[in-house]
């Protein structure tokens, strides 16, 4: 059933190959299961001819259930071992698909513009990847999923649909809404950029190494921005998280140069100063970074 994909064995014997020895400060998990592997690759609703973005592909366990449904595929890995077989690894088990991947050598966060992706090498000859980019699918470094995921949002508005394995409770700050104790700085600025759910959890299991985190799915559809300035809302958002049990009067004082001049911007905007931040939806700090 698991033709073309990676099982428990191929990922150890890919791993002792390459004399790997997964590292916890590169987030390397790799998946052996293939049902998780078609169930990410149905979810984030990939299809032929899509162009899809792959951050950390690891032995290619993912990148292999992308290939399959007939996905052109951009992924950039920071491990330089990876990186170099995971060519070899498509030849090897899909050379129908191997055209349509490439690969960047690269940190994630180092990306800075859609261009970068461009120096991206291809696996054979003959692949397309004029197609612009419009889903990012990946089972993310845990350690640095945040940072990468809303970069990438930042830096590449064709990117529509994103479906992400992240650890669990980074899924449900991702994914909360104002009230809630998990409601936070990640939440705020993925809502910025879109749609967010929390979708299934995924089995331990289901990695080598087992990881000690739990991990789940989060999903964001894409919608168009709100009519403020993002490095305006941003800074507001922080501001008002980092000291998130103060009333907003009081945490936003510094950003306002006054208790009082907090107050005004917050009234201005139909906002109660005493409020705190937790309580503010993403259309409230628009409101405020409006009013200011
Ligand atoms: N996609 C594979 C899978 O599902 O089995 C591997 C996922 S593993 C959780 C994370 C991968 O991200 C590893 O291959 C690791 O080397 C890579 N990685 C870690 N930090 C990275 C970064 N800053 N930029 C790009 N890749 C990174």
């Amino acid at each position: 059933m698991d033709a073309g994909l990676l099982g428990p064995k191929d990922v150890r014997d890919i791993c002792a190959a390459l004399g790997v020895m997964p590292t916890k400060t590169l987030g390397q998990n790799f998946v052996h299961d293939g049902a998780t592997v078609r169930k990410i690759v149905r979810d984030a609703g990939v299809s032929a001819g899509m162009h899809v973005l792959e951050v950390g592909p690891g032995l290619g366990s993912l990148t292999l259930g992308l290939l399959e449904v007939g996905a052109t595929v951009t992924a950039v890995e920071i491990d330089p071992r990876l990186a170099g077989a995971l060519p070899e690894t498509v030849r090897a088990r899909q050379p129908e698909n191997a055209s349509n991947l490439r690969v960047l050598l690269q940190d994630a966060l180092g990306i800075k513009t859609p261009e970068a992706l461009e120096a991206a090498t291809p696996a054979a000859p003959g692949g397309d990847f004029s197609a612009p980019i419009t889903a990012l699918v990946a089972n993310l470094p845990y350690n640095v999923a945040v940072p990468v995921l809303l970069g990438l949002l930042e830096i590449m508005p064709d990117l529509r649909t994103v479906l992400v394995m992240v650890q669990a409770e980074v899924a449900d700050r991702l994914a909360a809404g104002p009230g809630t104790r998990t409601y936070g700085v990640p939440s705020v600025k993925a809502a910025w950029y879109g749609e967010v759910a929390r979708a299934a959890n995924i089995s331990r299991q289901v990695f080598w190494p087992v990881p000690n985190v739990d991990s789940a799915l989060v999903a964001l559809t894409r919608r168009p921005v709100p009519p403020a300035a993002r490095e305006s809302v941003f800074a507001l958002v922080e501001a008002a998280f980092g000291q998130r049990r103060k009333t907003l009067r009081q945490a936003l004082k510094t950003h306002y140069g006054s208790a009082a001049a907090a107050a005004d911007v917050l009234e201005k905007a139909g906002i109660d100063p005493t409020a705190r931040g937790e309580q503010l939806a993403l259309a409230d700090f628009v409101r405020l970074a409006n009013a200011s």
